[in-house]
């Protein structure tokens, strides 16, 4: 790049490389810091993406082929007590309420788009720039350096992923199973029969889930999930994640050397995987940032703090609500105290039956607000 960058990104997650691409589009030119990986286990993770974050990833090219992105037709979640909730994107008047998104092939894709668009730099330290957009996730150094407040409440739990293979073909249905300790079970449908799995799970009982021999781990979830896609078969390693609720105090400000900051995706906030919201919160952080210096006037720079503070503005309500909705729900089935269980399943089918609530709430789920 002959001309210094306007923005530097620290960290090229799926956060940082669509903000980048997003910039770059508006002719912004960006320095991407990506540290040399080392080789370590491919990711087994697929994530739920809504329709926002699957349009904002196909205006980048940054959406994987049809394989390694399955439609949701449906979604069921299972109270712990015989209460059960269903979506269907048929009755949403939607192609699908979410995509299940294979994580590396996302990678994989975001970063050949990031290769073949000039005005992004791919670089390995941080360089000076009017504007530091910080996106290294939730264990972010850069953003520990500042005099910001990261705000973290620890679950007791901690999320098992893992890739499976069901005996019964799984029609496009994502079904969580919710238990009454709060343990929440997901099986999310893949390409053929394929299924990612994501078991929130009390951290004392973790590692001996996580240690079990494959046939007594593939019994296991054959009973938590009550046998509704028959024998489920792992095919990938285990991986684990301590979870965590954590927003920044503070999304914008400046370094003592006078360039500015912000914070974008888990760098600002993590949530539970429960509603599979995380880097759908984090890809609309970009896509609103990007908005908003796009939206500029002509003579305002990059680091302005005045649009910096409305980019702030814009995403706290949002990331705040869906922080709090998903920490309620979780909260909602972690106490076995009667009359809790009879009142939580005895909600979730006056829930299942009230047409408007649920369609207000899976249109926020989709990104349709
Ligand atoms: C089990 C599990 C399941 C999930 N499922 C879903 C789901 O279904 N749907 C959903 O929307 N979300 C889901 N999430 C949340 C999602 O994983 C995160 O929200 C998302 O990965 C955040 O992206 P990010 O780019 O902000 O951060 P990260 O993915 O953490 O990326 C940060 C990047 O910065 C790099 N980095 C770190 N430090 C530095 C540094 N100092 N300098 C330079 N680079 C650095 C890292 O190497 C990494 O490449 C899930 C999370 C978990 C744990």
């Amino acid at each position: 790049m002959a001309l210094p960058p306007e923005v530097c990104i620290r960290g090229a997650g799926v956060v940082g490389r669509t903000l980048a691409l997003l910039l770059a589009r508006e002719r912004v030119r960006v320095a991407l810091v990506a540290p040399a990986a080392a080789a370590g286990p491919q990711d087994v993770r697929a994530y739920a993406l809504n329709a926002a974050s699957k349009s904002l990833l196909e205006s980048l090219r940054g959406w994987p082929d049809p394989v390694n992105a399955t439609p949701v037709a449906a979604m069921q979640v299972h109270g712990d007590e015989g209460g059960e909730v269903r979506f269907d994107a048929a009755r949403q008047k939607v192609d699908a309420l979410a995509w299940i998104v294979d994580v590396p092939a996302l990678e994989r894709q975001l970063s050949d788009a990031v290769r073949f668009q000039s005005r992004i730099e791919v670089v390995a330290e941080p360089v000076a720039a009017p504007l530091t957009v910080i996106c290294e996730g939730r264990a972010s150094v850069t953003r520990d350096s500042l005099p910001v407040e990261y705000e973290v409440t620890r679950y007791s739990q901690v999320a098992i992923a893992a890739r499976l293979v069901a005996e019964k073909p799984h029609e496009g249905i994502a079904r969580q199973w919710f238990n009454d300790k709060g343990e929440v079970l997901a099986l999310l449908p893949l390409a053929g029969q394929g299924l990612a799995l994501v078991w929130s799970v009390d951290q004392l009982r973790a590692p001996s889930l996580m240690a079990l021999g494959a046939a007594e781990f593939d019994a296991a979830l054959r009973e938590a999930t009550q046998e509704a896609l028959g024998n489920l078969t792992l095919s990938s390693e285990r991986a684990s994640w301590p979870l965590q609720r954590a927003t920044a105090r503070r999304w914008v400000g400046r370094f003592e050397d006078g360039g500015a900051w912000a914070l974008a995706g888990d760098a600002a906030h993590t949530i539970h995987p429960l509603a599979g919201q995380g880097l759908n919160l984090g890809l609309a952080d970009a896509a609103s940032l990007a908005g908003v210096l796009k939206d500029r006037d002509y003579w305002r720079s990059v680091g302005d703090p005045r649009l910096l503070r409305s980019y702030e503005r814009a995403r706290r309500s949002d990331v705040l609500s869906m922080s709090l909705a998903t920490d309620g729900l979780q909260q909602l089935f972690a106490h076995s105290t009667d009359p809790l269980p009879a009142l939580r399943n005895w909600g979730m089918r006056g829930f299942d039956r009230s047409f408007f609530v649920k369609n207000w709430i899976a249109r926020q789920a989709m990104g349709l607000r």
